[in-house]
């Protein structure tokens, strides 16, 4: 393949390197070589990813669920967004629902850019109602934002459900108050309500909850602790509550989950278990960057899917894999591959020249001890879990034909069979007792919202009119608005 002009190598031709270097080319190629890098990419190992492209087509919304199948999907795979990659989500339908539509479901993580996927794939916001967190890195929930803020003006009339993790509880010697050692998801959602304050009461002249709905209760769910106290609330008027409102869209119900639990003494790591839908999940020790992360485990009529998130490789993560049917594990390039990447380089061949490497590679090393799975660690992980899973997925990785074609080189050195796949964004896997397929979604990359579809009467919004009705303009001040009319403006134009 024809090395392309690189990133790295624009920038020197703009003098834009430090101590200009001499490159042996003429500034006036520029322009020409800019242009032969753009024309270049579908060619290119660094910019394509030859497996995801080549999957089976997958078309949203035109099938079925069966009864004994899971269906996930991928709508987030990588710790940068780029756009062939959204930071991480995973979404976990089991069928068994009304019209051959998922009886449960259940999102994993969900890092920035995913609501686009989302969108795309046509999943709605009632849907999206049930978000388990592994941890709380940016990548892998700053879009809990969108689909808090934005779910109640779709069909998500009813609160968010957030699992995650118990505080960490780590001393910092510097602060005697443990301020920041009391950093589990319930805080983090009180102070994610707080915050977001202005945008749900701007939106509360629209209707953001049921007339009639029941939450439900620890036992309908199989949850850990009382789904109580629900963090702010907007919704009927409710004189008791100290909002002043009661449950609707913009309750926000965090779970919290003692990360230190594992199961193996006594059944203490449930996260939920739903005697209706059969859907049981469980979490369990990761380590990563800081104590406090979880993976999960769903299990579903004899199959089973993990989500670590990020973990380094664990022991115990082999104990739990056990016999699982489909293992989503993180993995990260090499921490030479990764330094290179990150100063602009194609491969750390032509990174080692560059006087900053070795301090951009001490930094990646330090991120990958602190944090990380390798890929050959990975492929090791996978040779020591007996029984193997039916399918193992890599997930959290930069996936191009480059990045793929290492990766699997050093997994199967350890793992030389077995059904190993790294993910891309839109892949979607169905999985039954007896079979796993693969494809990828084919979407609208202009998708609008889902239709909405409401299960029951909405209930007044919170800014009316006194009869129920929305009261749009309760919230500004319109003296100064240019009103529609034969003077000022026509808006017809569709
Ligand atoms: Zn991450
Ligand atoms: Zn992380």
């Amino acid at each position: 393949m024809e090395k392309g002009i690189t990133r790295r190598d624009i920038l020197k031709l703009s003098g834009m390197t430090l101590g200009g270097m001499a490159i042996g080319v003429a500034t006036g190629t520029a322009v020409t070589a800019s242009a032969s890098d753009c024309t270049q990419q579908s060619l290119d190992p660094m910019t394509n990813n030859d497996y995801i492209e080549r999957l089976p087509t997958y078309c949203p919304g035109t099938e079925t669920l069966a009864d004994n199948e899971i269906r996930i999907s991928f709508l987030g795979t990588s710790f940068l967004p780029r756009l062939a990659q959204e930071c991480n989500s995973v979404f976990i339908e089991v069928g068994g629902g009304k019209n051959g539509e998922a009886l449960d479901q259940f999102i994993f993580d969900c890092g920035s850019g995913v609501v686009a996927k989302y969108n795309a794939m046509g999943i709605p916001m009632r849907k999206m109602d049930k978000i388990f967190l592994t941890h709380l890195h940016g990548d892998h929930m700053s879009d809990l934002t969108h689909i808090y803020l934005f779910g109640p003006a779709q069909d998500r009339k009813t609160p968010l459900y957030v699992w995650g993790q118990s505080p960490s509880y780590l001393t910092d010697p510097t602060d005697t108050s443990y301020t920041y050692d009391n950093d589990g998801v319930k805080v983090f959602c009180q102070k994610f309500r707080d915050m977001l304050r202005w945008h749900t009461e701007s939106f509360s002249f629209l209707p953001t909850s049921y007339k009639n709905w029941t939450p439900p209760t620890q036992t309908d769910w199989g949850l850990p602790a009382p789904p109580m106290p629900i963090v702010p609330t907007i919704g009927p008027p409710d004189p008791t509550n100290t909002d002043g409102y009661g449950v609707g869209g913009y309750s926000l119900v965090p779970i919290e989950l003692d990360w230190t639990k594992k199961g193996d003494q006594t059944d203490d790591n449930v996260a939920y278990n739903n005697p209706t839908t059969g859907v049981k999940i469980t979490h369990f020790p990761m380590i990563h960057a800081r104590k406090g992360s979880i993976g999960y485990k769903l299990e579903w009529k004899g199959m089973s899917v993990i989500f670590t998130g990020d973990t380094r490789p664990s022991y115990e993560l082999i104990k739990q894999a056990s016999g699982v049917t489909v293992l989503i594990h993180e993995m990260v390039v090499p921490p030479e591959v990764w330094a290179a990447k990150n100063m602009g380089y194609r491969t750390p061949a032509e990174a080692y020249a560059d006087s900053g490497f070795q301090q951009a590679l001490t930094v990646a090393k330090a991120v990958q001890t602190s944090s990380h799975t390798p890929q050959g660690a990975l492929g090791y992980m996978l040779s020591q879990i007996q029984p193997a899973p039916r399918l193992a997925v890599a997930t959290h990785f930069q996936a191009t034909d480059d990045t793929i074609k290492s990766a699997f080189k050093s997994i199967r050195n350890h793992y030389p069979q077995g059904d190993v796949v790294i993910a891309g964004d839109l892949m979607v896997l169905n999985v039954t007792p007896t079979s796993i397929t693969k494809r990828k979604a084919v979407v609208n990359n202009y998708a609008w919202y889902p239709v909405a579809e409401l299960s029951s009467a909405l209930a007044a919004p919170k800014y009316q009119d006194g009869q129920g009705n929305m009261a749009p303009t309760a919230q500004i001040d319109t003296t100064d608005v240019i009103p529609s009319g034969a003077d000022t403006y026509d808006d017809s134009g569709y």
